[in-house]
């Protein structure tokens, strides 16, 4: 595992969410993208070298839906840059870690994505991403 490559946080409105981030960080999202499959609207903003993603839900079965009603606004997971992201599943599985999926999906931002089921880390939901070339 490399670098944080971005921290997701859930909101409930993404309209509203990206004006007050807008307010926060001085620039607009520099990118906006719908992942019908996962069932979210995200926008993502560069801060410095730092990336931020938000989220949010487009129906009531989408995971940011359940975490919403669970948990309310905030951190939804935090995501590492991995060079051979399929190199990592296997690493993490021998380690004991819950993969909760194990063939990588297309994310948002051009990324092959995995998640980690946050019962095996600590309650904090950990996406792994390799950049697609
Ligand atoms: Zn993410």
């Amino acid at each position: 595992m490399r670098k944080i490559e971005h921290i997701g946080i859930a909101v409930k409105n993404l309209k509203t969410s990206n004006e007050l981030f807008e307010k926060l960080f001085g620039n607009p999202p520099y990118k906006q993208e719908s992942v019908e499959s996962e069932g979210v609207n995200t926008s993502f903003f560069m801060n410095g070298p730092n990336k931020i993603e938000l989220l949010e839900a487009t129906n009531p079965e989408s995971p940011i839906a359940k975490f919403l009603e669970k948990k309310g606004e905030g951190i939804h997971h935090i995501a590492f840059d991995v060079e051979n992201i399929t190199t990592e599943i296997q690493r993490l599985k021998a380690e004991g870690f819950i993969v909760l999926n194990e063939i990588p999906k297309k994310g948002a931002d051009n990324k092959l994505v995995v998640f980690l089921h946050p019962k095996s880390t600590n309650g904090v939901l950990i996406e792994l991403c390799q950049e697609i070339h």
